[in-house]
């Protein structure tokens, strides 16, 4: 991957778990490495389709200079989202920020936090039955694009399904979505549940009928087992009304477990449906 570097910038200012830091100020460099193709730059010799340096650097600038943290370590983390953000075709950022003139008394150098944080690439299922599902469906995929850490870059089409499950309700309608997050899994869950309290989702029936559900399904490569979340979706090889519109979006995804690829996993599905109703 190539690399755009930024080299201690130097910026003034007053974070410090000190009051006297946080009145004086010192001073700060500020590294940066930007990962992305600088091919098509490369080829075209045009400023605007790379990543202009003058701009990160600004950004990083500015950034440091109007807040005030007790870490570096949150320091770091605040600029590397800031520039993730502003820039979501990088597909990651190296920040490190020296303090060399932090107040340890001991005749150091400098002392440094240095960070690696990257967008996460992850797959949503999202469905609704009960309503204006259409309009439903519009509106999560609204307030997901809403959310400042996050960003809808693919969606499937919206495919009728019959119910599964507790059968007696109506038919679903169900997408895909493909989303880039700076979000971890549980602060992703977190925004989910807070889009079907929006959309006035209840809880009456398990499986019964819903004005909203948004699953995740596959986050990076990642598998996750906790109270709160099981990564890949436990479920997602066993469901036609996932794999279908997840194939429209990235046939080629692998699921990290059963290492197989979207496009397999719905074969799979599709034969043994077909084999059992022979
Ligand atoms: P299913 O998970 O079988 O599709 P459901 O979507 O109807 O069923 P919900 O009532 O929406 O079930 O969710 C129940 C709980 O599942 C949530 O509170 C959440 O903590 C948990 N959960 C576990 N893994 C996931 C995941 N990958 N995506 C979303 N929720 C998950
Ligand atoms: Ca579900
Ligand atoms: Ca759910």
């Amino acid at each position: 991957m190539d690399k755009i570097c930024i080299k201690r910038l130097e910026v003034f200012a007053r974070h410090g778990a000190l009051p006297e830091e946080n009145v004086l100020g010192q001073k700060f460099l500020i590294s940066a490495t930007l990962y992305c193709s600088t091919r098509k730059a490369g080829l075209s010799d045009e400023l605007g389709d790379s990543v202009n340096y003058a701009e990160v650097s600004r950004i990083i600038k500015e950034s440091t200079e109007g807040h005030m943290f007790k870490l570096i370590e949150r320091l770091a983390e605040y600029l590397a989202g800031k520039v993730l953000l502003a820039y979501p075709q990088l597909e990651k950022v190296d920040i490190e920020v020296e303090k060399p003139w932090a107040p340890v008394l001991l005749p150091l150098e400098t002392v440094s936090v240095k960070i690696t944080r990257a967008w996460n690439r992850v797959y949503l299922s999202i469905g609704s039955n009960l309503g204006e599902k259409e309009e439903n469906l519009c509106q999560a995929i609204r307030l997901l694009e809403e959310d400042t850490e996050t960003l809808v870059v693919r969606q499937s089409s919206f495919i009728e399904t019959e119910p599964v499950g507790y059968t007696e309700q109506d038919k679903f309608l169900n997408a895909a979505l493909e989303i880039q997050t700076l979000r971890s899994p549980e602060q992703l869950l977190d925004l989910i549940g807070t889009i079907e309290q929006t959309l006035k989702r209840e809880r009456l029936v398990h499986w019964g009928p819903r004005t909203i559900d948004l699953d995740i399904l596959l986050f990076n490569d990642e598998i996750i087992q906790s109270d709160r979340l099981t990564i890949p979706h436990i479920e997602m090889a066993n469901r036609m009304f996932v794999l279908e519109p997840l194939c429209e979006i990235a046939p080629y995804a692998v699921h990290p477990v059963l290492h197989k690829t979207v496009l397999e996993m719905r074969n799979v599905f599709q034969s043994l449906h077909t084999n059992l109703r022979k």
